[in-house]
This record gives C-alpha cells, sequence and structure tokens, in this order.
C-alpha cells in the first residue's frame, strides 16, 4: 500500500484519485528499466540481434560482482539499450547486461547467447533462477581458444532454460570498441550463421590471398618496388583482418591471449603504413611533392612510436585509441592523395579514387549498421570488408593499367627508336629490322627485288638560298609524297642527309625503273612553296635489281649507288640502274646496266597516267 506524504493527501475523492494515477505514472517511468523489457521466449526464434530486449548498466566506479549487478538490476538501475547492437564507444568501462528468458514449456530448452565480435576481450554470463545464480560461463579473447564453452572466433556461451524465467546477466569488457551484437537462437540456427559467414570469410580472403601472390609474383618478375608494397598493403590488410575478426586467434594463434590483445592495433597501424607508403610510391609523390610526403611519413613514424609507447607501458587503450584514430586519418589521406594525383593528370588517379572511395563507404556502412541507422543485415555489417576487397580489386586495375601505360611507352620508344623524327619515315635501323626478313625470303625463293636510293638534287643551294629550315620542310616534303607514291609492300627509309632509300619486295627490273621514273617526274613537276616562295626540286635515282641466291643487301646498295652516282653524272634529274640476274633459269648470274629509254617511258606513262 502507497503511503502519501501527509501534506499531499487530498480529502476529496477526484484529486486522490487524479494523485494517485499521476504518482503511479512516476513510479512506472522510475522503474521502465525493469518493467519495460519484454523479455526473451526460449522457445521462439530470433534471426536478428536481440539487443532490444536489453537493459544494460556502465561500471563506472570500478568493477562489481555478479550478486552487486544482480542487486542493481532489481533496483532498476539498468538502462533500456532500445538499439538493436548496443554500442558504448572506444575503452568504454565494462557494461552489464542483463535480459530475461522465458521458458514456457515444460521441458527445459537448450540455447545458445553469441556475442558476434571477435575482438571481446572478456564475455562472462551469470545465469539467475528466482534471484540464485544457477550457472555461469566465461569467454572472450583472453581466453584460449579451446577453454572457450564453444571453440569459434566469436564468444558462445550455452545454457539449459528450465521451465519459467530465467534472469542472465552478462558482462563484457574491452578496450576496443564495445560494439555487442547478441544472438539468441538453437545451436544449429548459430552455427548455419557462422557457415555463411565462413563462406563469406573464405571469398574475402580467398579474392585477398589471389591478389596478394599474383602481385608478389609479378614483382618477382619484374623487380618494381610498387607491387612489393601493394603485396605488404594486402599482407597487413589480412593480417589485420584476421585479427580483428577472432580468425586469426582461431587458426594461427590460440593459445596466445596475450599476443590478441596487441595483434589488432599493431596489424591496423602496419595497414594504414603499408597503404600510404604504397600510395606514395604508387602516385609518384616523392618526386611532384616531397615535402608532402615528408609529412605523411613523419605522421607514420609518429603513430609507430606512440604504439611502441603503449606496448613498452602496457596501455592498451592508448595502443587502441591511437590505431583507431590513425585509421580514420588513413582513409582521409589516401583520399586525398588520390585527389591531388587526379588533379596532376595522373592516369591511374581514377582507379586509385574509386578503390579509396570503396573502402571509406565500407567502412560508413558498417558503422552506420552497427549504430542503428540503417536496418541489421548481414551484409552492412560486413561492408567494411567489402570495401577493403573491392579497394584491393581497383588497387589491381591501377597497377595493371600502369602496366599497360608503361607497356605502350616502350612499344611507342621502340618504334620511335626505328623512325626518323624530322621526316618521319624509318630510318637506317628501322630499314634494316624491316628489309632483312623481306631480303632472306627473296634469296630463298630467289625472287626479284630492287633497291632505289634516292637522292635531292643541289639540296645545298635550297639550303643556303631559302635556309635550313626551308630546307627541312623541303626534306620532310619530300619523303611525304615518295611515302604516298611507294607501294604498300615497299619500304622507304631516310638514309641520311638529303637521302632516302625505296626496298622493294617483288619487283621486277622494269618494275622498279618504272616506279622510280614516276617517282622522279612527279617530284619535278611538283612546286615547294616555302614563305610565299616557290622553288622547283629534283631528285636523282639509282636503282639496283637482283634475282639471285646468293647476293648480300650490302652489295645491292652499293651497286644502287653507283647509278645514284651514274644519274648525278649525267646531269641529275634522272633515274639509272642495273640489274643482278640470270636471264633465264639455266644461266648464271649476270651485271646489266639500264637506261630508261623512250620506250620505257611510252610504256611507263601508260602504266601511271
Ligand atoms: P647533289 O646534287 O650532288 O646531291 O648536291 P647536294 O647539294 O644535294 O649534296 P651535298 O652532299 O653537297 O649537300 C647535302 C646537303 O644536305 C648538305 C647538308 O647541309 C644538307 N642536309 C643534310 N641533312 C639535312 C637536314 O636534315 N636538314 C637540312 N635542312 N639540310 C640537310
Ligand atoms: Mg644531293
Ligand atoms: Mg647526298
Amino acid at each position: 500500500m502507497l503511503r502519501l506524504p501527509r501534506r499531499l493527501q487530498c480529502r476529496s475523492v477526484t484529486p486522490r484519485l487524479l494523485l494517485l494515477i499521476l504518482t503511479s505514472s512516476w513510479l512506472t517511468l522510475v522503474s521502465a528499466a525493469n518493467a519495460a523489457v519484454p523479455g526473451l521466449d526460449a522457445g521462439s526464434h530470433y534471426d536478428s540481434p536481440v539487443g532490444q530486449y536489453l537493459s544494460y548498466f556502465q561500471e563506472s566506479e570500478g568493477a562489481i560482482s555478479p550478486s552487486e549487478a544482480l542487486k542493481g538490476w532489481q533496483e532498476g538501475r539498468f538502462r533500456l539499450s532500445g538499439e538493436a547492437i548496443p554500442s558504448f564507444g572506444i575503452g568504454a568501462p565494462p557494461v552489464w547486461l542483463a535480459f530475461t528468458v522465458f521458458n514456457r514449456q515444460e521441458l527445459a530448452v537448450r540455447r545458445e547467447i553469441a556475442v558476434h565480435i571477435g575482438w571481446i576481450d572478456q564475455v562472462e554470463a551469470y545465469f539467475f533462477a528466482e534471484g540464485t545464480e544457477i550457472a555461469r560461463q566465461l569467454s572472450g579473447d583472453r581466453i584460449a581458444v579451446r577453454a572457450r564453452p564453444i571453440a569459434d572466433n566469436i564468444h558462445r556461451l550455452r545454457h539449459e532454460f528450465t521451465p519459467g524465467q530465467t534472469l542472465v546477466l552478462l558482462r563484457v569488457a574491452t578496450p576496443d570498441p564495445m560494439v555487442v551484437p547478441l544472438f539468441f537462437a538453437d545451436f544449429d540456427a548459430i552455427q548455419q550463421r557462422q557457415q555463411s559467414e565462413n563462406y563469406f570469410y573464405g571469398f574475402v580472403y580467398g579474392a585477398i590471398v589471389v591478389l596478394l601472390l599474383y602481385n608478389f609474383l609479378i614483382y618477382l618478375r619484374l623487380q618494381l618496388s610498387r607491387y612489393l608494397f601493394y603485396t605488404g598493403y594486402l599482407v597487413s590488410f589480412l593480417a589485420m583482418n584476421l585479427s580483428y575478426t577472432g580468425h586469426g586467434m582461431l587458426w594461427f594463434w590460440p593459445d596466445a591471449t596475450n599476443w590478441q590483445a596487441w595483434a589488432p592495433p599493431i596489424f591496423m597501424v602496419a595497414f594504414a603504413c603499408s597503404g600510404l607508403a604504397f600510395a606514395l610510391k604508387f602516385l609518384d609523390i616523392r618526386e611532384r611533392f616531397p615535402k608532402l610526403r615528408r609529412t605523411v611519413v613523419g605522421g607514420c613514424l609518429l603513430v609507430i612510436a606512440i604504439e611502441v609507447v603503449a606496448i613498452v607501458t602496457g596501455k592498451q587503450s592508448l595502443a587502441l585509441v591511437a590505431a583507431f584514430s590513425f585509421v580514420l586519418v588513413f582513409s582521409t589521406e589516401m583520399l586525398l592523395l588520390g585527389l591531388i594525383s587526379l588533379w596532376l593528370r595522373n592516369p591511374v588517379a581514377p582507379y586509385f579514387i574509386a578503390g579509396s572511395v570503396s573502402a571509406v563507404l565500407g567502412a560508413l556502412i558498417t558503422a552506420l549498421t552497427v549504430w542503428g541507422a540503417l536496418p541489421f543485415t548481414f551484409l552492412g555489417f560486413r561492408a567494411v570488408d567489402i570495401g577493403m576487397v573491392l579497394d584491393a580489386v581497383f588497387l589491381a586495375l591501377a597497377l595493371a593499367e600502369l602496366f599497360r601505360k608503361n607497356q605502350q611507352a616502350r612499344q611507342e620508344a621502340e618504334l620511335a627508336s626505328k623512325m626518323d623524327l624530322l621526316t618521319r619515315v624509318y630510318n637506317r635501323r628501322g630499314f634494316y629490322e624491316n628489309v632483312k626478313p623481306l631480303w632472306n625470303s627473296a634469296l630463298q625463293w630467289q625472287e626479284d627485288v630492287a633497291v632505289a636510293i634516292v637522292d635531292i638534287d643541289s639540296f645545298k643551294q635550297i639550303n643556303d638560298t631559302f635556309g635550313h629550315k626551308a630546307g627541312d620542310d623541303a626534306l620532310s616534303e619530300v619523303a611525304a609524297r615518295l611515302s604516298a607514291l611507294k607501294r604498300e609492300k615497299d619500304v622507304l627509309s631516310r638514309w641520311g642527309g638529303e637521302e632516302f632509300i625505296l626496298f622493294m619486295p617483288a619487283t621486277t627490273v622494269a618494275e622498279a625503273m618504272s616506279l622510280g621514273e614516276h617517282c622522279r617526274k612527279v617530284i619535278a613537276e611538283a612546286t615547294f612553296v616555302v614563305d610565299g616562295s616557290t622553288f622547283p626540286l629534283t631528285i636523282s635515282i639509282g636503282i639496283c635489281h637482283s634475282r639471285s641466291r646468293s647476293m648480300r643487301l650490302d652489295d645491292l646498295l652499293m651497286a644502287a649507288d653507283q647509278q645514284l652516282y651514274r644519274a648525278k653524272h649525267m646531269g641529275r634529274n634522272a633515274v639509272r640502274g642495273s640489274s643482278f640476274a640470270p636471264r633465264s633459269d639455266s644461266e648464271s648470274e649476270a651485271h646489266s646496266e639500264l637506261e630508261y629509254t623512250e620506250a620505257d617511258k611510252a610504256q611507263h606513262e601508260a602504266q601511271w597516267l
């Protein structure tokens, strides 16, 4: 029976009733924390985290015992969580979570309580029936995997809920981000969830390992350090992920509880440092912004120093706060470096930015899911890992793009080394590379083959009269015209100075003479214009033809040069030729000198005009 203070007692019934309602609703509000929590039904299935069934109490003034926690709960000092996944931030004091489980059946029901985060240090569950502790179970990554109730990367506890009401008090302690996605389900359901999660991580780790090995092999083959940096970035991502998901402890260091406490911050710092080292190398920041590079490297060294101090002094929370802040700064820095290189028109910057944006978006989606701003889904919860895989894929694409660009540049340089810059036809090197196979095949099959050396007449005078620049223009113009006149199979090169050479495969002596004459005529009839004034230009051509099994190319060229000398000697603007060819198959090779006769001219004009 509620006793009201004397001054609140009223005579009339209506105000007394009103007061009673007000007071009782106030009392209801006070005890809302305990009373409004509906409790979990042991017979129901819960597919998503059960945070809204929890109330919580934070140990702000030192650790309390389970019985003190029970007392606190009975006194209504627990507050409703209200969120599907309660989250208390990084370095938060230990939290007691309370929930009641109703078993309305006649038999005991076995249920699992799973804290779906690997990095939680301590998970202690105390089970109370009618105010008495009936069971307790411990897990968390400060406990060796085999000593946990169920050996897994997350923290799974089991209890047989007897008919009636059981109160569960769960103490969760960790200096890492205290996020508690709590699942309440039967063994099979949790096992199934773990299995699909294992497939997911199989995919994530598989993708990362494949990219990692592939790029490391490329590094071994090409010895380009950016591939090594990228490999380092992926290795540290893998190590970081393995350490904070609890997979590292489950698979690689099941008993190393002390190492597990330090592994996540160490690998997080390694991840961010190697990511930045890769970005600096990959985006060529060193050459363009040496100061920016020094600042970034300085920042990395500072964080490494803080981590060393934290490890030496045993301050795990300092290590974690430094590591988390650094990873946050790291994401921004990566985006910034990407934007700077985009501004510098680095061709791989778009890939780099796409990768960084995926990683940041993934982390954001996970953060929003954990905070309850997005409805809880498995993909939302693990978006950070998906973002990282996408980042790794985009970076691999960027490396491939860079490889392609380098290859292209090398091919262009290779081609440029065979070309003459001024006239844009092959140089001597290009001539020999292109002509050698044609010449060898001509020898092998004893085919007709001819070569023409073209020399511009009195070119020195053009230079002297109109200047060197006009001479250059004239040279380019002659090269362009000869290129247009030659047949597709012919190879035109600049032999040096004002001389060109035209190699004509599968060409009879008559065809070669006719083509030479045609070229001479076209050039002689063309007008060359420099600074508004026109000047005539002629060429002399020496041709040599062969149909031989044993001739040397240089001998053919020398013979063509002799013919050029003849053409010059005869007054320039002329074509002269010779041939090394058997007159019939039974005859031995004979050398005959040729002139372009009037009859030839008539035939040629019929052919070309
Ligand atoms: P010929 O009819 O006997 O061949 O007389 P020529 O004046 O053409 O021959 P010569 O060998 O006496 O002179 C060639 C000139 O070509 C000399 C050189 O300055 C000029 N020359 C060579 N290479 C270039 C070039 O790349 N650009 C320019 N403008 N002139 C060049
Ligand atoms: Mg000349
Ligand atoms: Mg010359």
